[in-house]
């Protein structure tokens, strides 16, 4: 029997930090059988059981944490048989520090929203077809569950469903109503593997529910009231943070974080850029996932701290401090991007960022990294990547950071 479903998580506490509009940011500390975590933190994505470019050595020596898999891309490859044969996700990884894995509910439904004809969708289960071979499959919430038992994450996701923003208020009505019975589903499954696998409290990995409704503030509401009462370590921003116009959900993101007690953890799946990890954080959101990062570093657009950097994000022009939107895709006030392909730095020989201690920035300039990427060097994208994870992890330093 659980004892307490928070007992891992504890010292979550406001830290006297001010920003945006005199909100603080939470700090705290979680405890899993990998690891401590200190919050907030950023997970890179490491959906198929890798960063792309990186090894274990490269993401140990920028001093990455916690990692994300996803349960549907490693049950469909390599294949639970292997990752059980391995003896589980960290050992087939040869990663020793946490792994949260996710529960594959947002691939599996965006490939149907997609195309209907690639699988369905019933209060029972999904049934979908695979799109590297065709085979069929089917996910329930006990069979994600074990899944995740299987892969040995020290923090499980329920299964949910995830609709698009897009979709009519009755329908996302559904989709929630549907995420809070299959949560019951996914921790009675919980429960279950627990006594089967004789897991100690001590050892036994963090469960999140995901929160879903769309734009709508009172489904929001109702989902995370719903699923607090089933009782779990931690909630998630389900589906996208963005509306249909690309615009971040500043309200529904910070009242949904308000609705989850304060001793739970409040994970914001899916975020993101870092003017919107700032954003979130200061509504209370703990911890971060997005392939920003290492996607955008393969393109050789590259993340730099501005000379004074201020976490304090100025409102756009014509936003209102009320608004319930606000307009993503600008950068904030403390970051740039660059895009290294610019012949501009052709003749560059400062490092890309003079402050970082990355292995890019240490050891190479601006005009050597243009020439890899120019030359469709391999190297190129490692050491772009290794560099944003870097500029994350420092983001994530300064949120901790008195100011
Ligand atoms: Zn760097």
């Amino acid at each position: 029997m659980i004892q307490s479903m928070f007992s891992l998580v504890e010292k979550i506490f406001f830290l006297g930090k001010l920003v945006l509009g005199g909100k603080k940011f939470r700090q705290g500390r979680l405890k899993t059988k990998s690891g401590v975590i200190d919050t907030p933190f950023f997970m890179p994505d490491a959906t198929r059981g890798f960063v792309k470019s990186l090894s274990r050595k490269d993401l140990e020596a920028v001093g990455i944490g916690p990692l994300v898999i996803n349960t549907y891309h490693l049950y469909l490859q390599p294949g639970m048989e292997v990752i059980r044969k391995a003896g589980g996700a960290h050992k087939f990884m040869r990663w020793e520090k946490p792994l949260l894995s996710d529960s594959g509910g947002y691939q599996v439904f965006s490939l149907i929203h997609k195309n209907p004809q690639l699988g369905k969708i019933t209060d029972e289960k999904v049934i979908f077809r695979s799109p590297l071979d065709g085979s069929q499959h089917e996910l329930t919430p006990e069979k994600a569950i074990q899944i995740q038992f299987d892969l040995g994450a020290d923090m499980l996701v329920c299964l949910d469903d995830p609709p698009p923003n897009t979709f009519i208020k009755e329908k996302i009505k559904q989709a929630v109503e549907r995420t809070i019975a299959w949560a019951k589903r996914c921790k009675i499954e919980y429960k279950k593997q627990l006594k089967k696998r004789k897991i100690k409290e001590i050892n036994r990995p963090l469960i999140f529910g995901v929160i879903q409704g769309g734009e709508y503030v009172d489904l929001r509401k109702y989902c995370t009231e719903k699923l607090v009462e089933i009782g779990f370590d931690g909630y998630g921003f389900g589906a996208r943070h963005m509306d249909k116009d690309g615009n971040f959900l500043a309200e529904v993101l910070e009242k949904t974080a308000s609705f989850i007690p304060d001793n739970a953890l409040k994970f914001a799946l899916g975020i993101g850029k870092p003017e919107d990890i700032v954003r979130a954080a200061s509504y209370g959101w703990d911890m971060f996932d997005c392939v920003i990062p290492t996607r955008e570093g393969r393109h050789g657009k590259l993340f730099v701290w501005k000379k004074n950097p201020s976490l304090i994000l100025p409102l756009e022009k014509g936003e209102k401090k009320s608004s319930p939107f606000v307009k993503g895709g600008r950068e904030g006030d403390f970051y740039k991007t660059i895009n290294i392909n610019n012949g501009k730095y052709r003749k560059d020989f400062a490092p890309v960022d003079k402050n970082c201690a990355c292995e890019l920035c240490r050891n190479y300039s601006r005009s050597y990294l243009h020439h890899l990427f120019a030359a469709k060097e391999p190297l190129a994208m490692r050491l772009a990547s290794l560099h944003n994870l870097k500029f994350y992890l420092d983001l994530m330093e300064e949120l901790k950071t008195p100011h």
